[in-house]
């Protein structure tokens, strides 16, 4: 007697398969959920009994058990009202169960029987997909998003009404085609709107062209915000994969715009520094935090000395691992985190610290306190620091302007490929130099003798950790990228070395 309806959930930026066994005993009226279901899950009984109720069919007058197999995955979010429903009409042979063969259902029911959007339509496709299922049934809110996915059929319906119809064959829903991806655009903040800045503007340059850390220290109004807002128009333009990697987490997020397909643009996310640690980095209910949603993109944190110290101490694991964890009851989840994080700040309280015409009036210990809320060990993994100058009116006004975004791009854009190749020789599994890991930065690095000695004396001057050595030498493989050069060698050291502010310029 008892049916069974595939569905799924979410753990992390991955969909799980759920099988969704439902059972009619003669016992007093009432339905049981069991198999690990989370708060939303269990208030599935209500929002099920009404919507079948809607739909013009009885709900069952016996004890319905609902069970979510296997057991030990903890089941969360409310995709799973449509297949109950679906199941429960099924077993009570109110509604034809033939259709059910092959298909899986994800989808939030209305009290009034309406399909409501779920998140993570694009992970629990992808995973109907890979478990052989002919076709997904979802909302019709979420049917753009599921259609990135080729090689199965993605069909949306509005209701339940519309869902019973299709299972009894007297309706069919149009299977939706992947919508069109609008044209690469690229950011539409261009370089060329940034006169002067030479420095700061290589800086952004190495770090697009290596996926490094960036930190900008200047008084306010030198440019900073402008300039970091510009480096998602520097990066390469998306791989499928990087595209699909990016759509999945905005999909487990819930904030894919309506009828959005595959995300074309690389993130740019620039969260305020009251920021909470589960924003940051996200929370135990798996919602991605800003390190996650600006996966493949820019972490922008403008005034980075006024966030929390937890939240940035929080930042560390990212910064080094490209991914963070999160701990929960059930176990902990891995999601991706690897934005390249560009942050600006003050040099002091007042900002004015080392500005040419105005004066700083902050006091000593003032600027120490300031400048100890960012520990060394996270200044450590930022490898490029620069100061950023305020531009003189006169070269504002009459400058001319700044090279093009795309002028630019181009340049990363080959720096890129010879870091891929370079990678796929030695074998390296690696995006970029800043993902590099180990013994594979010095062998992907190859270091000339001179640029090691150049290495080995600027660690002794400025005091860095072992850290910092592995970081400079990823920096130094870029900017010989950039100029196409083979291996590092002095000339590239030394420029990598000037991006870590002496003692006394750091912050
Ligand atoms: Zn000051």
């Amino acid at each position: 007697m008892a049916l069974v309806a595939m569905s799924g959930t979410l753990v992390g930026v991955d969909g799980v398969p759920i099988q969704v066994e439902i059972d009619l005993l003669r016992r007093l009226p009432s339905v049981v959920i069991v198999g690990l279901p989370d708060g939303a899950v269990r208030e599935s009984a209500e929002r099920v009994r009404s919507a079948i109720q809607q739909a013009g069919f009885e709900f069952p007058r016996k004890r319905v058990v609902v069970n979510l197999a296997p057991a030990d995955v903890r089941k969360c979010g409310t995709a799973f009202d449509l297949p109950i429903a679906a199941g429960i009409l099924a077993v009570s042979e109110q509604v034809s169960r033939q259709r059910l063969e092959g298909t899986m259902f994800f989808g939030e029911l209305s009290l009034e029987g309406l399909l409501r959007r779920i998140r993570g339509a694009l992970p629990l496709t992808l995973m109907a997909r890979e478990q052989g299922a002919t076709r997904v049934i979802l909302p019709l809110e979420n049917a753009a998003e599921a259609a990135v996915v080729d090689g199965i059929e993605v069909m949306g319906a509005s209701s339940l009404d519309e869902v019973v119809e299709w299972m009894e064959g007297r309706r069919e829903l149009a299977p939706t085609q992947a919508a069109p991806s609008p044209p690469e655009a690229g950011s539409s903040l261009d370089l060329a709107e940034v006169r002067g800045q030479a420095r700061a503007r290589r800086a952004l340059e190495i770090a697009a062209a290596g996926g490094h850390n960036l930190l900008m220290v200047g008084s306010p109004g030198c440019g900073k915000t402008m300039l970091a807002a510009r480096m998602p128009g520097i990066l390469p333009s998306l791989a499928f994969d990087e595209a699909l990697d990016i759509t999945r987490i905005w999909s487990v997020a819930g904030l894919l715009p309506e009828g959005q397909g595959l995300m074309t643009r690389r993130p740019f996310r620039a969260p305020h520094h009251t920021i909470s640690a589960a924003g940051m980095v996200g929370s135990a209910s798996l919602r991605p935090g800003e390190v996650s949603l600006a996966h493949h993109g820019v972490l922008f944190l403008d005034e980075l000395p006024e966030f929390s110290r937890h939240v940035l101490e929080l930042l560390r694991g990212p910064l080094e691992d490209r991914a963070i964890t999160l701990t929960r009851a059930a176990g902990t989840v891995r999601l991706p985190a690897g934005a390249a994080l560009v942050a600006a700040a003050n040099p002091c309280p007042c900002g004015y610290l080392g500005h040419p015409s105005r004066p700083c009036a902050c006091a000593p210990a003032a600027i120490e306190r300031y400048r100890a809320r960012l520990s060394g060990p996270l200044l450590d993994r930022i490898d490029l620091q620069v100061w950023v100058q305020p531009v003189e009116a006169e070269s504002l006004s009459r400058g001319a302007p700044g090279e093009a975004s795309s002028a630019v791009r181009a340049r990363v854009e080959r720096a890129r490929s010879h870091q891929s190749q370079r990678l796929q020789v030695l074998g390296i599994a690696a995006r970029n130099n800043a993902e590099l890991a180990g013994s594979a930065i010095r062998t992907a690095a190859d270091p000339s003798p001179e640029a090691l000695r150049v290495l080995e004396s600027t660690m002794e001057r400025l005091g860095l950790s072992a850290r910092a050595w592995a970081r400079m030498l990823k920096v130094a493989r870029t900017i010989a990228d950039l100029e196409g050069a083979t291996r590092v060698e002095g000339p590239h050291m030394l420029e990598a070395c000037s991006f870590r502010l002496p003692e006394g310029e750091r912050l």
